[in-house]
């Protein structure tokens, strides 16, 4: 509003000087405009005609400007568009990648490589259809041609691992995998996979470190605990005994349960001569936790010099395990049996009758037949058999991971389905 007052004004001023002009110079006005050219004309038309070569002038500039924005606008426009169009061929090639169409995606993903000079994205993406269509050689070359051309790229390195780990290059994995990892120490993407790349070379001591680096990122994942605590059980492999002891001793100071590592000190004593302090460690757990595959141990150190002790501990046993414990059938069954060896047919009954679990019917059926066996009673024992056949089941699988489910014939350090340790149980 005050500009345009303004405006007015000048205009205002403007008019009143022209008009002053005028006013003064009635009489014809010389003006020289070439050096032999002169025109005779009243001020008043010079003045006009002024304004109007002033008035085309800033016309003709006003123009210019606004062929030139629109020029740029247009630039920028084609450019954006330019770069939708790289998306969508991207983000297309992607959703055939997904559909399982390598070859189509190949191609989408070249054109858009060729197209940019610095899209590193999109040959990462396609070397990625490579490994993805299980041809892990293919996509090597075409990182290695990548890295020749854009240099080393975290990208690149990245897809160049997890080319190496298809090939089973485990070694060369870790090396591009640890060198990402100075880059992006706090990383899961990276550590992971060099995790995975550690467990398969057994490279267990450095495995700890990187899983001790996941544990404090993924806080309160069960599984990532379980797998530092079974590198840290395979590390300690390669110590003296008495090193040994201690990280197996530290293990169990973080996680009381994880009785894989109980099994293996109470192995270590008991190899070194310790059978009576072995057997102490494990009942020590046993009176916790009445884990079978704890049992198991105990039997085969004690079977050697300490048999007394089996048949002591199952006594002990089932006077207090409770019903929600989830091995208490087995361990009725391991109990039923060292009873009945002993001649404590009633004992050895009573543990029997409480057996739910069906997995168990039949070699509980069995037992039971002994049991009438050795109380005499011939008729019942011969049922009892009968029933055994009908319900077994052959081969028995006996224990099954807690982690994944998978079944398995015995009880060993780590499952051989989803790699848990101290996952077994029957
Ligand atoms: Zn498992």
């Amino acid at each position: 509003m005050l500009r345009r007052l303004l405006y007015f004004l000048v205009a205002l001023a403007i008019t009143a000087v022209i008009a002053g002009l005028v006013y003064l110079n009635p009489q014809q006005t010389s003006f020289t405009y070439m050096p032999e050219n002169t025109i005779t004309l009243p001020v008043s038309l010079l003045i006009l005609a002024a304004v109007v070569a002033g008035m085309v002038l800033t016309f003709l500039a006003a123009l210019l400007r606004e062929g030139r924005r629109a020029m740029h606008e247009w630039q920028v426009y084609r450019e954006k568009r330019a770069a939708e169009r790289h998306l969508e061929l991207k983000s297309e090639a992607r959703a055939l990648a997904l559909g399982g169409n390598f070859n189509k995606a190949r191609a989408l993903l070249k054109k858009a490589v060729d197209r940019s000079t610095k899209d590193v994205d999109s040959l990462a993406d396609y070397a990625n259809t490579y490994i993805l269509e299980g041809k892990p050689e293919e996509a090597k070359l075409a990182l290695e041609q990548g890295q020749a051309r854009f240099g080393n790229d975290p990208l690149l390195l990245f897809g160049l691992a997890r080319a190496h780990m298809g090939l089973e290059e485990h070694g060369a994995a870790i090396t591009v995998f640890e060198r990402l990892l100075a880059e992006y120490p706090n990383s899961l993407q990276v550590l992971e996979p060099l995790r995975n790349a550690l467990f398969s070379t057994k490279s267990w001591k450095k495995a700890v470190e990187v899983q001790q680096k996941i544990c404090e990122l993924r806080r309160d994942d069960a599984t990532e605990r379980n797998r530092l605590l079974g590198a840290r059980l395979e590390a300690s492999h390669s110590e003296d005994k008495a090193g040994r002891d201690t990280m197996l001793r530290n293990i169990l100071a973080i996680d009381p349960d994880f009785n894989a590592a109980t099994i293996e000190r109470a192995e270590l004593m008991a190899a070194d001569g310790g059978t009576k302090k072995a057997l102490k460690v494990l009942e020590k757990a046993l009176a916790k936790d009445p884990r079978i595959e704890l049992l198991d141990s105990f039997e085969r150190i004690a079977a050697s010099e300490e048999e007394s002790r089996i048949l002591k501990l199952y006594r002990g046993l089932l006077t207090w395990i409770p019903d929600t414990e989830k091995d208490k059938d087995a361990v009725k069954l391991r109990a039923a049996r060292y009873l009945l060896r002993a001649g404590e047919v009633d004992q050895a009954k009573t543990a029997l009758a409480g057996i739910e679990n069906t997995r168990f019917a039949a070699t509980a059926a069995v037992l039971r037949g002994l049991a009438d066996q050795q109380d005499g009673k011939a008729e019942e024992a011969t049922a009892a058999f009968n029933s055994a056949i009908d319900g077994a089941s052959f081969p028995a699988t006996s224990f099954q991971c807690r982690a994944c489910e998978a079944a398995a014939e015995s009880w060993s350090t780590r499952c051989g389905n989803c790699g848990a340790w101290s996952s077994l149980t029957v």
